[in-house]
């Protein structure tokens, strides 16, 4: 008997649900904007009951967007906490989808699901100690130690680490509303569009933009390397679509560790320590189900 595991991708704009076991085994999926928590989550639940019969759910994993409250002995575990998402903050993610689905449902980050999703399938198989941070609208990030994803005391915030930058270069205070020149507050795809007064996407490919925005991926990066000492880096979301960044952020992150991380896997060989997913833009929804075959073990 094949085993079907449905995997929800709650994104901060838009929702993918799908049922399968793995990214060429995919039997139903459907996508849709993320509007009011009761109106999303209820699409997401009629979606799985829809194909109820069909597909029996051994589990359901949740990648969500967040903060989320990840401690199983909380009161709020499973909801989205202090969001700024209009009408998510306080939100029973987990609580809305096990009300109609009694098996165990898997709930993590977006960014830890996409590592996971990576760590089964993708760019960090066999790779037990490994960061996934994602670049777009905001920043986030993953991390994986000796196979295990990294939780604590809510889970890792690496978008939230401040970075130096030079007024003179870039008069641009940063638009995190917590720390103004964090990552997020510099790198983020927000950033660049109010930095620049343009959307990111539509900056010429040599526009100096880039060059800024590798700078500060890589000035992220030594702070991550140096504290986690990763066996691997994968940068996703939205802005790394603009291939051109990979080259430049690796250049920079060499340049600035200037040696003194003495590993073959920097020194030598860059390329494949610093890479795109390799399950692309379904990083999400499959690292979701991932999840969901955790919790089912
Ligand atoms: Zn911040």
């Amino acid at each position: 008997m094949p085993k079907y595991y449905g995997g929800i991708e709650a994104g901060g704009t838009k929702f993918v649900c799908a049922i399968g076991s793995g990214p060429d085994e995919i039997l139903a999926e459907n996508r849709f904007s993320t509007t009011s928590p009761s109106e999303t989550l209820g699409k997401s639940v009629d979606f799985f009951l829809h194909y109820k019969d069909e597909f029996p759910l051994e589990s359901i994993g949740i990648a969500s967007f967040g903060p989320i409250d990840l401690n199983l002995d909380s009161a709020t575990y499973g909801f989205i906490t202090k969001t700024p998402k209009s009408g998510w903050s306080d939100c029973d993610v987990v609580g809305a989808v096990s009300k109609y689905f009694k098996i165990p449902i898997g709930f993590d980050t977006d960014v830890n699901g996409a590592l996971l999703g990576e760590y089964r399938w993708g760019a960090a198989q066999n790779i037990s100690n490994c960061i996934y941070l994602t670049i777009g609208t905001g920043i986030g990030g993953g991390a994986m130690a000796g196979g295990n994803l990294v939780h604590g005391l809510v889970h890792p915030e690496m978008g939230h680490i401040r970075l130096q930058r030079d007024i003179e270069l870039d008069p641009f205070e940063g638009c995190c509303p917590f720390h103004g020149s964090c990552l997020e507050g510099l790198a983020s795809g927000t950033a660049i569009e109010r930095r620049w007064n343009q959307r990111a996407d539509t900056l010429e490919f040599d526009h100096p933009a880039w060059e800024l925005e590798a700078e500060y991926i890589a000035q992220g990066l030594h702070i991550l390397i140096c504290v986690f000492s990763p066996q691997r880096i994968i940068l996703g979301g939205g802005i790394m679509n603009q291939s051109q960044l990979f080259p430049k952020v690796r250049e920079k992150v060499l340049s600035s560790l200037n040696e003194y991380v003495k590993h073959d896997a920097i020194l030598e060989n860059i390329d494949t320590y610093i890479v795109p997913p390799g399950l692309g833009n379904r990083a999400g929804v499959l690292g979701a189900i991932a999840l969901a075959m955790k919790a089912a073990e």
